[in-house]
C-alpha cells in the first residue's frame, strides 16, 4: 500500500528529502515546484517505509490503507501526476538532490548576527537555515506578543493539521543562538537603521498584511467587509477581536474565488459544534451558533476553468460541505470541459460537472459557486443589501441580495519604511531576497515574491534569501554590527518594556492549551493584555540559564 499525499500539504518539501526513493515530486530542484498545488506521491514506486510521514510537519501523509472516506479521492490525484505504468517500479537510490546549507565563513568581528522581523513561515523558516550554521545568532521581532504570523492567523480552524508546522517553528526557537522580541514593532518601537546598527543584516519577512481593496460603490458601508479581516476574527487575532460581522441575513456573498474565499465559506456555512472542537476565537464561534447564514455565494469574475481556488481545497470543500452550481453555471461549466486540456484543470472541472444543482432545496447551509458575474456596486443605502454585477463580457446584469459582502481578492503588501516599494507589485524589489538599494536589507515570503503559494513555498523562498545574504556575508559586503549583543537587550527593554521573550511565548501557549481543556487543541487569547500578562506569568530563567546568557553577552 503506497502512502498519500492529502489536502493539507504544506508543499515544504522536508517528504521529499527524507524519501529513500525519491517518489515525491515535484522536489524543490524541478521546475514545477514553485507552482505546484500540492506534493505527489508516486505509488508505483513508493517503498511504503513511511518516513515521509515523520518528516511532514503537517501530518499530511496517510498510508492509503489509513485514509478517511473525504481523503479517498488523493489516491486518483497523487497517482494521476505520473505517468501511468504496469506493475511496481523497481526502487531506486537516487535521492532528490538536498538544497547544501550556506557555509557561514568564521570572522573575527564575531558571529554572524541578523534581525528577522516578522515570525511568520518565511521568517522562521530563514531562521532556521541560519541556524543550521553554528555560532550564527538570529533575533526575530514581532509586533504582537504571539508569534507565527498567518499559521496562528491566517489558517482555518477546520484545517488544525496545517498548524502543526508551529511544533516545528517550536523547535527553532529552542536552538542556541535564537532570540524572541515579540511584542515589538520595527518602525516605531525601533528604527531599521537601528537594527542594522546591532546586526549584519536586517531581514524582513512580514508578509502582505493588508487586503487588496476592490474600487466599487458602496464597499465600506456597513454589511461589507474583507475575507481576510473575517479570518483574522475568527482566528482571534487582537486586532479584529471587536470587528463588527453581523451574521443575521441568510446570504453572504463573497467575491473573487480563491482559496480564502473557500476557507470562508466553509467556516460561515460550518456546524459550530464541530468548530467548538477547534482553537477557533469564542467571539467568532458565539456569533457563529446564533448565526442566520443559509447560503454563501463565492463569484468569481472569470469562468470556471479559471477559477482561483487549487484542486486540494476543492476537493478538501466538497467533501466536507454542500455545494452547488445554478443551471447557467452547470453550462459553463460543461463548455469548459470540451476545450480544457490541461489535467489539472480538467480534473477542477469534473468535480464542478458533478455538484448539485441549486435549484434543489438545502437541508443545511451550503456554498453555492457563481461564475462571469463582474461587480459594479454594492446595493443598499444606509447598510449593504447586496451586490449588482454584469455578466462578464456583456451588457446582462445581475443582482444578489446579501446582508454581507466580502471581497476576497487577495492581500497586498505595504512599504517598509526606508526600503524600496515597488507599488504595482506591492512587493520590495529585490534580488535573490537581496534589497539592491539598501545594502544590508533582506526580504523572504510574500513581501519578496507577492502573496502566493503555500506555508511550504516558504521554506525554498527564504533559502535563497539566506544564501544570498551568507554569501555576502562571506564576500565581507556587511558591516559588522557597531553594539556589543547585550546593548540591544538592552535598548529593546527600554523602548518596550513590555517585550515577550520564548519563556513568555512558551507561557502563552501553555495558559492557552490549558484553558482549551479536552476537548479543544487551545482556547486563544484575543486581546494583547490578556496575552501580556499570561506571559507574565512565566517563570524566570534557572541561574545557569541566567549565567550563560550573561557569559554569551
Ligand atoms: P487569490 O488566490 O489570488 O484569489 C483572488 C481572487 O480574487 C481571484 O478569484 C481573482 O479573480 C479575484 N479578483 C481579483 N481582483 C478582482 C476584482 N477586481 N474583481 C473581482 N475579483 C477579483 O487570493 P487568496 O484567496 O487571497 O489567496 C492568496 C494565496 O494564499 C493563494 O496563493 C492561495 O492559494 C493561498 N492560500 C492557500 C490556502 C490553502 O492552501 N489552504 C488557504 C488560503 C490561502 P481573477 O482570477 O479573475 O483575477
Amino acid at each position: 500500500m503506497p502512502h498519500v499525499i492529502t489536502q493539507s500539504c504544506c508543499s515544504d518539501g522536508s517528504c521529499v528529502f527524507a524519501c529513500p526513493v525519491n517518489c515525491i515530486h515535484p522536489s524543490p530542484d524541478e521546475p514545477g515546484f514553485a507552482t505546484a498545488e500540492m506534493l505527489y506521491i508516486d505509488p508505483a514506486a513508493c517503498v511504503d517505509c513511511g518516513a515521509c510521514v515523520s518528516a511532514c510537519p503537517v501530518g499530511a501523509i496517510v498510508p492509503e490503507s489509513q485514509l478517511e472516506p473525504r481523503q479517498l479521492p488523493f489516491v486518483e490525484l497523487n497517482a494521476s501526476f505520473y505517468p501511468k505504468r504496469e506493475g511496481k517500479l523497481p526502487p531506486t537510490s537516487k535521492l532528490a538532490p538536498v538544497i547544501e546549507a550556506p557555509h557561514v565563513d568564521a570572522r573575527a568581528g564575531g558571529p554572524l548576527t541578523v534581525a528577522i522581523v516578522g515570525s511568520g513561515p518565511a521568517a522562521m523558516y530563514a531562521a532556521d537555515e541560519l541556524l543550521t550554521q553554528r555560532g550564527v545568532r538570529v533575533n526575530v521581532f514581532e509586533r504582537l506578543p504571539t508569534p507565527y504570523g498567518l499559521v496562528r492567523a491566517g489558517v482555518a480552524p477546520d484545517h488544525q493539521s496545517t498548524k502543526r508546522v508551529t511544533k516545528l517553528f517550536d523547535k527553532v526557537t529552542r536552538v542556541p543562538g535564537f532570540t524572541f522580541y515579540l511584542n515589538v514593532e520595527v518602525g516605531s518601537d525601533l528604527t531599521h537603521d537601528e537594527l542594522l546598527a546591532h546586526h549584519h543584516a536586517v531581514l524582513y519577512a512580514v508578509g502582505a498584511p493588508n487586503d487588496r481593496r476592490l474600487d466599487i460603490d458602496g464597499m465600506g458601508l456597513p454589511g461589507t467587509g474583507t475575507a481576510t479581516e473575517i479570518v483574522a476574527w475568527i482566528n482571534g487575532h487582537p486586532e479584529y477581536t471587536n470587528l463588527p460581522v453581523d451574521l443575521g441575513y441568510e446570504r453572504v456573498v463573497i467575491v473573487g474565488n480563491g482559496n480564502v474565499a473557500f476557507d470562508v465559506g466553509r467556516i460561515l456555512t460550518a456546524d459550530p459544534d464541530a468548530l467548538a472542537r477547534t482553537d477557533i476565537s469564542d467571539h467568532a464561534l458565539a456569533a457563529l451558533r446564533d448565526s442566520k447564514v443559509t447560503e454563501v455565494v463565492i463569484a468569481a469574475r472569470r469562468g470556471p476553468a479559471d477559477s482561483a481556488f487549487t484542486l486540494p481545497e476543492l476537493i478538501g470543500l466538497t467533501s466536507t460541505c454542500d455545494v452547488v452550481l445554478d443551471a447557467a453555471d452547470h453550462e459553463l461549466v460543461q463548455r469548459d470541459l470540451a476545450k480544457a486540456s490541461d489535467p489539472l484543470t480538467r480534473n477542477k472541472l469534473e468535480i464542478l460537472s458533478k455538484l448539485g444543482d441549486a435549484s434543489v432545496p438545502a437541508m443545511r447551509a451550503r456554498i453555492r459557486l457563481a461564475y462571469q458575474l463582474t461587480p459594479n456596486r454594492i446595493v443598499g443605502e444606509k447598510r449593504a443589501e447586496g451586490v449588482e454585477f454584469t455578466v462578464t463580457g456583456t451588457d446582462g446584469v445581475r443582482q444578489l441580495s446579501a446582508g454581507l459582502v466580502l471581497t476576497s481578492i487577495g492581500y497586498r503588501g505595504k512599504p517598509i519604511r526606508g526600503l524600496p516599494f515597488d507599488e504595482v507589485a506591492a512587493v520590495v524589489p529585490n534580488d535573490g531576497g537581496r534589497v539592491v538599494e539598501a545594502p544590508g536589507a533582506y526580504v523572504a515570503g510574500w513581501i519578496k515574491r507577492g502573496p502566493t503559494g503555500f506555508i511550504g513555498t516558504n521554506k525554498s523562498c527564504a533559502a535563497q534569501t539566506v544564501h544570498s545574504l551568507v554569501a555576502d556575508y562571506n564576500g565581507g559586503l556587511l558591516s559588522d554590527p557597531a553594539h556589543k549583543p547585550a546593548a540591544l537587550d538592552k535598548l529593546v527593554r527600554g523602548r518596550q518594556p513590555a517585550m515577550v521573550d520564548v519563556a513568555g511565548w512558551k507561557a502563552i501557549d501553555a495558559a492557552e492549551i490549558a484553558r482549551g481543556g479536552d476537548d479543544r487543541p487551545r482556547d486563544k487569547f484575543t486581546t494583547t493584555a490578556e496575552m501580556l500578562a499570561a506571559a507574565a506569568a512565566a517563570p524566570p530563567p534557572p541561574m545557569i540559564k541566567r549565567l550563560l546568557a550573561g557569559l554569551r553577552r
